[in-house]
């Protein structure tokens, strides 16, 4: 093993232990927790600062005068600073709590593309997106007569970037597309893809749930205008995720939800919106779930999160060149490592992905199973259902061990 990677890997072996679930036992084995792409686990220091905010400091924010009710909104609103430093946008009122990835783009979708885009406008997307950055605009296309084309994935599991230049045309307002895709783990070389955007003036969201969760992703010197993303899958709580936009497309941004807390004055005759970003928040937010999330970010700061990725990626790296030993295992993505994330898909000749999670699990390795939410995605590949591992920062050599063992002994079991 390389001498950085070493490293990394004594330092993992602390990482592990801030993370309390690592102490079960799983039907008599080691955990080995290869799920990550659908949510990763929670190190203690988010769990024990959700239980300080509910123990001490617990009250509904905003408008209250008192102790409490300040000290939840002052840890609240903070959030907003460190999220904005984390991706480094420049402004923390671009920063929006939703309930997750799929609650953003539904937001950006009804929020602003509805009123921004008119019948025949082209939104584009890709052929490797998770429904959540496929429904959200089928409903819009549906709804405004919006045209959607696809950058193609090939066979070689990489968007087609010759024809991206071509479905990018004059007509395209938005390309919405996932920087790391959650079924095939093909990274999408969204640097490119903004640039030919941008010169036929069309905006791109990035769907970050996959990628912001293991490397720094800086809004600013990609030139991202739209960045969503989920807290559950980089340490935080579920029920919490932001929507980051440049301040400018966020001031043609229309509310989708009314309520409390996102207006400024409300007669019976109507209501005047809040400023930016209160005016898209209505109601009681995840007020602890956010909280969370700042947690997770200073603890990913400060293990250097970027850092250990290349670790994980390591493992990914090791465990699919032990499994393509394996005549009976066919591995999808793409051939070059430095295409693919730290996760990948597989199937095993006639065995059902769901046998093959079941009896993984039997020896303590958590994988999913499924169409992982991307069924035209795996469709075109000719697949209804794969098996998925994914790492990610407290995973460790012996974990990418027991899933090669495990799938060798899902084969002897069935064949
Ligand atoms: N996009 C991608 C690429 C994802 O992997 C996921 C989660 N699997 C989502 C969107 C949806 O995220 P959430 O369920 O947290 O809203």
């Amino acid at each position: 093993m390389r001498d950085d990677l070493k490293s990394l890997e004594n330092k993992i072996m602390n990482i592990r232990n801030d993370f309390p679930i690592f102490k079960r036992e799983i039907n008599g084995h080691q955990l080995s927790y290869l799920d990550n792409a659908a949510s990763s686990q929670k190190p203690s220091i988010v769990l024990d600062k959700i239980n300080s905010i509910y123990s001490n400091s617990y009250s509904n924010v905003h408008r209250g005068v008192h102790t409490l009710s300040m000290e939840a909104t002052q840890a609240y609103e903070s959030v907003r600073n460190t999220v904005a430093n984390f991706i480094n946008a420049s402004n923390h009122e671009e920063i929006i709590y939703t309930k997750g990835t799929t609650d953003s783009i539904n937001l950006f979708c009804q929020g602003w593309a509805k009123s921004n885009l008119k019948k025949g406008d082209k939104v584009v997307l890709s052929e490797v997106e998770h429904h959540a950055n496929l429904v959200p605009w089928f409903m819009l296309r549906d709804e405004i007569g919006i045209v959607i084309e696809f950058i193609p994935v090939g066979s070689d599991y990489l968007l087609d970037m010759n024809i991206a230049e071509q479905v990018i045309d004059k007509q395209t307002k938005i390309v919405s597309i996932s920087h790391i895709s959650n079924s095939l783990g093909t990274i999408v070389p969204i640097k490119e893809i903004i640039e030919i955007a941008h010169k036929k003036n069309a905006i791109v969201l990035v769907d970050g749930a996959q990628s912001v969760p293991h490397e720094t992703i800086n809004v600013s010197s990609l030139d991202i205008d739209v960045l969503v993303f989920s807290a559950h899958k980089m340490c935080g709580p579920t029920g919490v995720g932001i929507l980051w936009a440049k301040k400018s497309i966020l001031d043609k941004m229309e509310p989708v939800a009314g309520g409390g807390d996102m207006i400024s004055s409300v007669t019976f005759d109507g209501a005047k919106w809040n400023e930016i970003p209160y005016r898209f928040e209505a109601g009681t937010p995840n007020i602890v779930g956010v909280i969370g999330l700042g947690a997770a970010i200073d603890y990913l700061n400060v293990i250097n999160f970027s850092e250990l990725s290349q670790f994980s990626h390591h493992l990914s790296e090791y465990a699919r060149n032990e499994l393509s030993k394996i005549s009976e295992v066919e591995i999808l993505g793409p051939n070059d490592p430095k295409n693919r994330s730290s996760l990948f898909s597989f199937v095993i000749n006639n065995i059902h992905p769901h046998d093959v999670a079941q009896v993984l699990d039997a020896q303590g390795v958590a994988i999913r199973a499924g169409h992982h939410c991307a069924q035209p995605t795996l469709n075109k590949f000719g697949f209804s259902s794969t098996a998925r591992a994914s790492f990610y920062l407290y995973n460790n050599i012996e974990d990418a061990k027991q899933l090669v063992d495990g799938v060798h002994s899902v084969i002897s079991r069935f064949t």
